[in-house]
Order: structure tokens, then C-alpha cells, then sequence
């Protein structure tokens, strides 16, 4: 088994918004905002080669949405998600497995490419795999989260044939649910960003790594409260990060950033202020 980064680019959101109701004059020494308040987040996606199948967990923004909309996210960064497989030796067509963390557009967005005027698999020899719940929550969107769930990057997936559901566990007496996905890699659920978002946990090297997708987008949100103002039920999301900083301080787990601009990886450690992040590195140091 192997695991590979996989830069797809940066884009800008703004740092209030991230960071919840932690105040400006904090949150901006942590990653300091532009002048129309906004920071730049990585779009890293993960690479596992794991037997025969190579599994892409997430795709970044893809590029379907016209330049009104991609007007407002800055788009920034000379990686892309072709360039960063060819650096391993890798293609598109190599993917077995897409595994969708969530269907936020900046999760999901390369799953499904334009061609001509058509709505086309990026990835055409892999299955994408979601879950039910998740599903039906993105396809039927409240209107808080409307505007992240977007139609085109959802729906021909499951037009195309390429939809997979995991099962999922909902947990018991408080723990997190996990799902075996493969012999090294379960999948964590958790509700508190969006509903069912799958967090893959890996066995590798004789280590824990967990894939944090929206869960904590940035070591800079390790602080319980850091709450991203996107999240649907940020008590849920409190619950679920004191529970999970724990079970990854007393498993000396490695945690890697979706949205670090920064950081890659991390472990974490008990001071007085809480868990906080220990030692920073990169996934190819390990
Ligand atoms: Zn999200």
C-alpha cells in the first residue's frame, strides 16, 4: 500500500466564514485574509494505491462552472489534479475508485467533466462511492446549503452508472460510526459539517492516518470552538472533534488537511489549552 498527495490547486474563502465566531483579530494571525477578507485553502486531495485498486479520495473544484462562478473563489496555484498524478506516474484512466468525502463542490467537483455539450465521467473506469443518506441529503439540498451542492456535480454520476453506496454505520452509546472499505482503510462518519460526510481512516506503515475532509479543514482549527460558519449542526461538529482529537491523541494518529494551505500532516498532543497539533510534516516523510 502507498500513499501519494495530490495538489489540485487553491482557492479563497472568506476567513470569517471558516472560522465561525472566532474574531478576525484571532483567526488572521492564524491565516491572514486578504484585503476582501478572504484566505487561501489547499484543495489536497489523497492518492492510495492499496492492492489492485487506486482510490482518489476527492477531486477539488474540477473545472465545469462558468467564470462568474469560479470569479468568486480565486483560483490560485500552478498544481492540477492531472499534474499532480503524472508526478507519480499515474493517469485518470488508472482510477478504480473515487471516493466522494462529501458532494460540497469543492469536494466533488472533478468527478464529472464537460465534453461538447455533454455532462461526462472524469474518471471513466472508476466506481464513485457515496452513501445513501449523504446522497439524498445533497440531492434534496436545504436552503442554507443549497449553493454547495451543485446539480451538475452530482447528478450525471449516478446518470453515468458509476454510483457506489457504502453502508452506513450511524455508531453506538456515543462513538463514531466506521464502516470497513477495505482490509486497510475504514471510514469514519460524521454529521456535524454535512450530513454523513465519510472521513477514510488508513492503516499505513504501521500508523493511523485519518483523510479530515471538513471535519477540521486546517490544523489551525484544532481549538474545539473553531467551528467553520458553513457547518450545519456545529455542536454536532464540537461533539465529534473532542471525541475524535482523543482517540487521535491517545492513538498517536496522523491527520491530514484537505484545506491547510500550509500543513500537510500532523500529530497531535495534550497541553493545557487541549489537544493541539505536535509535529508537522508531509505524507512523503512518513
Ligand atoms: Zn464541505
Amino acid at each position: 500500500m502507498k500513499l501519494y498527495t495530490i495538489n489540485t490547486g487553491y482557492f479563497k474563502l472568506d476567513g470569517g466564514a471558516m472560522f465561525g465566531v472566532v474574531p478576525k483579530t484571532i483567526w488572521n494571525k492564524i491565516n491572514p485574509a486578504d484585503e476582501n477578507n478572504l484566505c487561501s485553502w489547499a484543495l489536497r486531495c489523497l492518492l492510495i494505491e492499496d492492492g489492485n485498486r487506486l482510490i482518489l479520495v476527492d477531486n477539488g473544484n474540477g473545472d465545469k462552472q462558468d467564470a462568474r462562478f469560479f470569479s468568486h473563489y480565486y483560483l490560485h496555484g500552478d498544481d492540477t489534479l492531472d499534474k499532480s498524478l503524472a508526478k507519480y506516474g499515474f493517469h485518470r484512466d488508472d482510477i478504480t475508485d473515487v471516493f466522494l468525502t462529501h458532494l460540497h463542490f469543492d469536494h466533488c467537483g472533478g468527478t464529472i467533466k464537460r465534453e461538447g455539450d455533454k455532462l461526462a465521467p472524469a474518471f471513466k473506469n472508476a466506481v464513485c462511492w457515496s452513501n445513501k443518506d449523504h446522497w439524498d441529503w445533497a440531492v434534496y439540498p436545504n436552503d442554507r446549503e443549497k449553493a454547495s451542492f451543485l446539480k451538475e456535480n452530482i447528478l450525471p454520476i449516478q446518470e453515468n452508472g458509476q454510483l457506489q453506496f457504502v453502508d452506513v454505520n450511524d455508531g453506538i452509546d456515543g462513538q463514531l460510526g466506521k464502516t470497513r472499505f477495505t482490509d486497510n482503510i475504514d471510514i469514519r462518519f460524521v454529521s456535524g459539517h454535512t450530513d454523513k460526510m465519510m472521513l477514510p481512516q488508513i492503516r499505513y506503515k504501521d500508523k493511523t492516518i485519518v483523510f479530515m475532509a471538513d471535519l477540521l479543514p486546517s490544523a489551525g482549527h484544532m481549538p474545539i470552538p473553531y467551528v467553520m460558519g458553513y457547518d450545519m449542526f456545529p455542536l454536532t461538529t464540537i461533539l465529534e472533534k473532542k471525541s475524535f482529537l482523543k482517540e487521535a491523541q491517545e492513538g498517536d494518529y496522523i491527520l491530514f488537511f484537505e484545506h491547510d494551505p500550509v500543513n500537510e500532516c500532523c500529530t497531535v498532543q495534550q497541553t493545557e489549552k487541549g489537544i493541539r497539533p505536535k509535529d508537522y510534516f508531509k505524507l512523503e516523510d512518513i
